[in-house]
């Protein structure tokens, strides 16, 4: 068990296929580790191609009950999962910040942001309505329904171990289908934990099946199969792209929701306060490591060293450490290679003129744990300025004027979430309608929530998540035409 945890039955060290909790064929079982402590958490099964054909298999079994349900009646299971997770949010979070490392009111806000899709799309699911369609001739009626795609693949991050589940399945399950997830390696447990609650809300067994192990042969399996109609995936831009490619023999349907490089961007007429701190809200929340943090802030001459002065003073009271202690709001890196990764971005933009006004390096607590930093003198030449940081570390670039930056912004294979702040109403409207972004914060840093549509265009990925758009992704419309003649 797990120090703290009030009910031990929420943390699960095998993988659930048909409503059976299993481990693999092979028994190989891979660690969990803690990031603050590099303490092994628990061991969870190292599942592959023949496991998660059975799971699919289980997800196609379950579907015709699990569609022939009224949305009403998937409402109320839905909305009682809901509520067990926010029953059980101390122990979600607990179990959250402990395989992922962000500080424990953090995780708290997580369980609480992940149940609000379940409760928004048991709701938006009673009202998947359909069209009846002014004819063409008078022989016909013409009608529109949405039907459920069918088994639904889902590959998730271990950024929101919780939300990004919740996400997908929401709506999924609200619209009729069935699903089976593969969880990111390194946060498996929050993914069984909701399993655990999914079956005491009755839920019944196959409509979730959570497949845990080896990336590439479970996608490679998802992928492949003719009965997987569909596949939603968040992560890197890399792998979309190959998983893009491997759906292409079945014709599945896909969401992607990819990486992103988001502008930051602080015109003169900003107001200072709210852009510091939309900056440190936007850049600093889960130790950098979400697709939507900023990325390249670009901050104009007239107000460019007072920004920076304010955000390195906010930067500088950042408390680093274990997320389970009080005061911390900056929990370690996922993982080693993560610092790494973080560092040779800095270095490489060290080595090219930048300044590190606070920060730079690696934290003196060891392990995971990397330095809150901000850059000035940033470039487009730098790698930072060109790859997703994913790391606490804010990379300040100068801009003269307005259309500059909006190029300069655009200029990136990547769509997802862009942000500016400014007071004056026409720029407002000039800059959000140029940006080629599928979402934009004005004068706001952090713009996620179930109710609004969440996603990017270009090499940001396809699809939009939450909103009363969300549920489109997992049905299809069927057209009839009654001849009544
Ligand atoms: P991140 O940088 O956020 O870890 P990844 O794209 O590597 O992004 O991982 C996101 C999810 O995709 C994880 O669940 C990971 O295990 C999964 N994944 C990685 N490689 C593959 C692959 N070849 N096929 C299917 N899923 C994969």
């Amino acid at each position: 068990g797990l120090p703290g945890l009030k009910d031990a039955g929420l943390l699960r060290d095998k993988a659930l296929i048909g409503g059976q909790w299993l481990g693999s064929d092979s028994g190989a079982t891979l660690p969990v580790t803690n990031p603050a402590t590099g303490g092994e958490l628990a061991r969870v099964p190292v599942m592959g191609a023949d496991e998660t054909g059975r799971a699919i298999d289980a997800a196609a079994a379950a579907l015709p009950g699990w569609r022939a349900l009224t949305a009403k009646e998937r409402a109320q299971k839905l909305w009682r999962w809901h509520d067990l997770m926010l029953e059980a949010a101390d122990d979600l979070a607990l179990i959250l910040t402990l395989e992922q490392g962000k500080s424990l009111a953090e995780a708290k806000g997580e369980i609480t942001y992940g149940a609000s899709f379940i409760s928004w799309f048991a709701e938006e699911g009673r009202r998947a309505y359909g069209d009846v369609i002014p004819t063409y001739k008078a022989q016909a009626r013409l009608f529109a329904i949405k039907q459920p795609v069918g088994v639904v693949a889902a590959i998730t991050p271990w950024n929101f171990p919780n939300a990004m589940i919740t996400r997908k399945l929401g709506p999924a399950l609200a619209a009729g289908c069935t699903v089976v997830v593969k969880p990111a390696e390194a946060t498996p447990l929050s993914a069984l934990a909701l399993g655990v609650l999914a079956e005491r809300a009755g839920i019944p067994a196959g409509v979730i099946n959570i497949v845990t192990g080896k990336a590439s042969a479970i996608g490679g399996a998802m992928t492949a199969s003719p009965i997987v109609r569909k596949l939603s995936f968040t992560g890197s831009t890399r792998i979309g792209k190959l998983l893009m490619e491997q759906c292409a023999g079945t014709v599945k349907r896909l969401s992607l929701e990819l990486g992103g490089n988001a502008p930051f961007i602080v015109f003169d007429d900003a107001d200072l306060d709210a852009a510091v701190a939309g900056a440190m809200a936007s850049k600093y929340r889960n130790s950098g490591q979400t697709c939507v943090c900023a990325n390249r802030f670009f901050v104009q001459d007239g107000i460019h060293d007072a920004f920076v002065e304010k955000l390195t003073a906010a930067v500088r009271d950042l408390k680093v450490g274990d997320g389970r202690e009080a005061g911390v709001n900056q929990g370690p890196l996922i993982n080693d290679a993560a610092v790494v990764k973080v560092d040779e971005l800095v270095r490489d933009a060290l080595d090219k003129g930048a300044d590190a006004v606070t920060g730079g390096k690696p934290h003196a607590l060891g392990g995971c744990f990397y330095e809150p930093t901000v850059l000035t003198g940033i470039t487009p030449a730098m790698d930072i300025a060109q790859e997703e940081i994913f790391g606490p570390v804010a990379a300040v670039q100068r801009f003269t004027d307005e259309a500059e930056v909006i190029a300069r912004a655009n200029d990136t294979p990547f769509g997802l979430a862009a942000y500016f702040y400014s007071r004056d109403v026409g720029r407002i409207w000039r800059v959000a309608e140029g940006l080629e972004y599928g979402m934009v914060g004005i004068n706001e840093g952090l713009i996620s929530t179930e109710v609004a549509p969440f996603g990017g265009v270009k090499e940001s990925g396809m699809g939009r998540e939450g909103s009363r758009y969300g549920i489109d992704e997992y049905m299809e419309i069927k057209y009839m035409n009654l001849n009544v003649g």
